[in-house]
């Protein structure tokens, strides 16, 4: 072990299953070690590094921000966050944006304003909100609870009120539906829960329902939004427009940004004092967000991030190990035969190559914009994993 993992050890919460490399630069989708050692990273941080390391124009422009204006906090106007507003909204067509720092706090706020929404109209006990079984929606009191995952309800007892956990399908939305139920909670593709995209059909259906009985259709495309999918929101590949979108991860290109899209309906719901945060819309992140939407809302570029996945598809599909490959664009899941999701994520650490796991399967979030070269290298040393 390096000195820094004995230090990490010493001084670091112990949260989290790191893998055994000490990271220090980057470039594009390369990354390198203490020691020198070179990394093809196929996750990106989480799906965070949309522009992979570095991007020379993203670094322009998060570090002249820093230069020029840090931080002001809410009590005043500043520039970049209104410039992103204005993109996300004129790109997605949705009406307002609300800025945070993460995905659980844009859930947060996203069901805050489900809940708000159902009050304002409905009065008080309208509060339900249904998610769906093998969801992920964060690690904050309320997300986890929303998260429909029995393994995360432990130890932190009580878990907040209002949450029932659907199956994800229309008979599962049906039986646990009642008068007290204000939004349905859905990931158009569970990322944690191992890659496993919603049907079309029951997505639509849901939508259709929702829009029917006022009951808000909630979309946490923390994982799936901003181009991951091909498509800016992933929400575009079902052909439905949910009432409240939460964003995070691939956003900010690497700095920590959430946020909260929202329609005509839900736009006005969240008004003085309702809701806020100290660091949320903060200059220099929005400065670098700016710079990932201007390059990512491109259809010529999702049109590349299609033809990027399919590549990967084609290309690991070929291996015998590979069960199947399930995902779209560049978010994608791998059921592998025989070995264990964990052995190969190892095995390509060694071989010089990122991957992430989601329960039993392989999953790869590669920066968006990776280049044919560096992703011929890295599938070449993922395939040598896979079939040794
Ligand atoms: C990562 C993730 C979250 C939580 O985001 P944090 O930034 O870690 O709080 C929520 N929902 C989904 C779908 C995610 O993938």
């Amino acid at each position: 072990m390096s000195d820094w993992m004995n230090l990490d050890q010493e001084y670091i919460v112990g949260c989290y299953g790191r893998f055994p490399a000490v990271l220090v630069k980057g470039q594009g989708a390369k990354v390198w070690d203490e020691t020198g050692k070179e990394y093809l990273d196929l996750g990106s941080g989480i799906g965070v590094n949309s522009l992979g390391y570095c991007d020379p124009e993203w670094v322009e422009a998060v570090s002249s921000q820093a230069a020029r204006l840090q931080h002001t906090s809410n009590l005043y106007y500043t520039t970049p966050d209104i410039a992103l507003a204005q993109k996300l909204c004129t790109e997605t067509g949705y009406q307002k944006a609300f800025f945070c720092n993460s995905g659980a706090e844009a859930n947060e706020a996203l069901l805050k304003i489900a809940r708000k929404y159902s009050f304002d109209k409905y009065g008080k006990g309208r509060h339900t909100i249904i998610t769906l079984v093998n969801s992920f929606h964060g690690r904050t009191m309320n997300t986890l609870t929303a998260t429909g995952q029995e393994v995360f309800h432990n130890f932190f007892f009580p878990f907040a009120e209002g949450f029932r956990y659907a199956q994800p399908t229309w008979e599962g939305v049906q039986e646990q539906l009642d008068d007290s139920v204000c939004g349905i909670l859905i990931e158009p593709i569970q990322g944690e829960g191992g890659v496993c995209p919603l049907d079309k059909e029951f997505v639509q259906k849901l939508a259709k329902f929702c829009e029917e009985k006022d009951i808000l259709l909630l979309c946490d495309e923390v994982q799936t939004g901003i181009g991951r999918t091909g498509k800016l929101l992933a929400a575009e590949w079902f052909d439905v427009r949910p009432d409240v979108v939460s964003l995070a991860k691939g956003l900010g290109g690497g700095l920590p940004i959430g946020a909260v899209l929202c329609n005509e309906k839900t736009q006005n719901v969240l008004g003085p004092s309702h809701h806020g945060t100290t660091f949320g819309g903060n200059p220099v992140v929005c400065a670098g967000a700016l710079v990932c939407l201007g390059r990512i809302a491109d259809p010529a570029f999702l049109q590349q991030v299609q033809e990027k996945g399919e590549r990967i598809r084609s290309t690991l599909s070929q291996s015998p190990e590979v069960e199947d490959i399930a995902g779209l664009g560049m978010m994608l899941g791998i059921r592998l035969k025989t070995k264990t999701a964990k052995e190969v994520a190892n095995a390509a650490l060694e071989a010089g190559v990122l991957v992430l796991t989601a329960k039993e399967k392989v999953r790869l979030l590669p920066p968006l914009t990776i280049t044919q070269e560096e992703l011929t290298q890295a599938l070449d040393k993922l395939l040598g994993v896979l079939n040794g």
